[in-house]
Formats: structure tokens, C-alpha cells, sequence
């Protein structure tokens, strides 16, 4: 895809209307380009006991650093602009490389995934997304239930994701590897608002094969208030 034609389809108004419906864009704060990490907005240290220290500094510093280098190496190849807003690379993600989809997923996914958590998160969400959620489900405990089985149950290596649809529903499904529900080239396509890391990079310094406990502890660190913000951007 050539530089022109990528920076004539993202609009003036910052949002991106494609399959997925409109995605917000530059979604991530404090980051110096759509490419790079944003710095952690906790310590290593700040999700014990439920995350540890150690994963995760490895997880930051060494496995999501890698996706976001290796996106840039192959956004370079690939002729896609440095200031690129990822959710529009994801929404065409078919055109490029299998490399691409990988970097570009996991650094998106990563990106999110430490804002959607917090020391003292928990608890349940409110105000329009507890609506929505009540709406869509029935109740939070049921929602709860159905994403920790999409993420107990994703084979291998993925995520797990609460998504608006483009009829601006919430559901639940999952991904694997580090595909997105904004990839053209994912089974179930939307917005996400909320993500879970089921891969064992995530979780196995401390819980070893134990994903089940991991993502049980994981609903202790839940930023619904970011969740919030994601949700009320996507409808
Ligand atoms: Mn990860």
C-alpha cells in the first residue's frame, strides 16, 4: 500500500470508519508515536500478588518491546508512514505481511492490555457500560463467567476479548496469537474494550500451567474506568 493513499483514508475527524465500524484513533496516551510503548503506567511491582514483578518486567521490557520494534522494522519495508494510527493498519491488515499482523497485533494488544489493568482495580463497572453489559448478558457475573471461559478455553496461545460489534453490541470471543477484533482477518470483528493475555508469557513465572488461577486473580486488576472510556468511544 502506498504512503498516499494510507494517510487519505484516515478522516479528519480522527476516526476511522471501517468494516469494524468507527474505531477511535491514537487510542494510547503518552506515546511518542503510534509505534512506540507508552511507558508503563505502573511499577513492576504495582499488580502483586496477582501479576509479579518479574513477568511483568520480562512481559514489558522484553516481549512487548520486541512487537513494537519488529512493527516498525516491518512497517519500514512494508512503506507504511511511522505516524500510521494502528487501528487502521489492523483494519487492513490483510494487505501486509504475516509479520505485520503479528507485531502489529501484539503491540496494539500489549498497549492496551496495561491500561485495562491497575493496583486496586476490580470491582464492578457502572454508569453505561454496567447497562450495557446487564443488556447484552444479563447480568455482570454472567459476562464475567463467558469471557473467563473464552480465555480458558483459547487453545494455545491468544487473547480473550470483550468487544463492541458493529451493531454496537457487546460480546465476548476469542483470538489467537496476537490477532484483534479490528483485524480484517479475524473470525469476530468490533472494537475492543477490554483484554485478557492468555498467553503462558503472561502468567507462568507464577502460575505455571495454572491459567484458570491466573485469570481468576487477573479480575482484582480490572481498570474499569478505562474500560469505560473504551467503550463509550466505540458506540
Ligand atoms: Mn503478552
Amino acid at each position: 500500500m502506498k504512503r498516499r493513499k494510507f494517510i487519505q483514508d484516515v478522516t479528519k475527524t480522527g476516526i476511522l470508519v471501517s468494516a469494524a465500524g468507527a474505531v477511535p484513533l491514537a487510542s494510547f496516551a503518552n506515546q511518542k508515536s503510534p509505534f512506540d510503548q507508552a511507558p508503563l503506567p505502573y511499577g513492576y511491582d504495582a499488580l502483586e500478588p496477582m501479576i509479579d514483578a518479574r513477568t511483568m518486567e520480562i512481559h514489558y521490557t522484553k516481549h512487548a518491546a520486541a512487537y513494537s520494534t519488529n512493527l516498525k522494522d516491518a512497517a519500514k519495508a512494508e512503506g507504511v508512514p511511522e505516524n500510521a494510527p494502528v487501528e487502521k493498519l489492523l483494519a487492513g491488515i490483510s494487505r501486509y505481511s504475516a509479520k505485520m499482523r503479528n507485531n502489529g497485533g501484539g503491540h496494539y494488544n500489549h498497549e492496551m492490555f496495561w491500561q485495562c489493568m491497575k493496583p486496586n482495580g476490580g470491582g464492578n463497572p457502572s454508569g453505561k457500560l454496567m447497562e450495557a453489559i446487564t443488556r447484552d448478558f444479563g447480568s455482570y457475573d454472567a459476562m464475567k463467567t463467558q469471557f473467563t471461559d473464552a480465555g480458558k478455553n483459547r487453545f494455545g496461545s491468544g487473547w480473550a476479548w470483550l468487544y463492541v460489534d458493529n451493531g454496537k453490541k457487546l460480546k465476548i470471543g476469542s483470538t489467537p496469537n496476537q490477532d484483534n477484533p479490528l483485524m480484517d482477518v479475524s473470525e469476530i470483528r468490533g472494537i475492543p474494550v477490554l483484554g485478557l493475555d492468555v498467553w503462558e508469557h503472561a502468567y507462568y513465572l507464577k502460575y505455571q500451567n495454572k491459567r484458570a488461577d491466573y485469570i481468576e486473580n487477573w479480575w482484582k486488576l480490572v481498570n474499569w474506568d478505562y474500560v469505560q472510556q473504551r467503550f463509550q468511544s466505540a458506540v
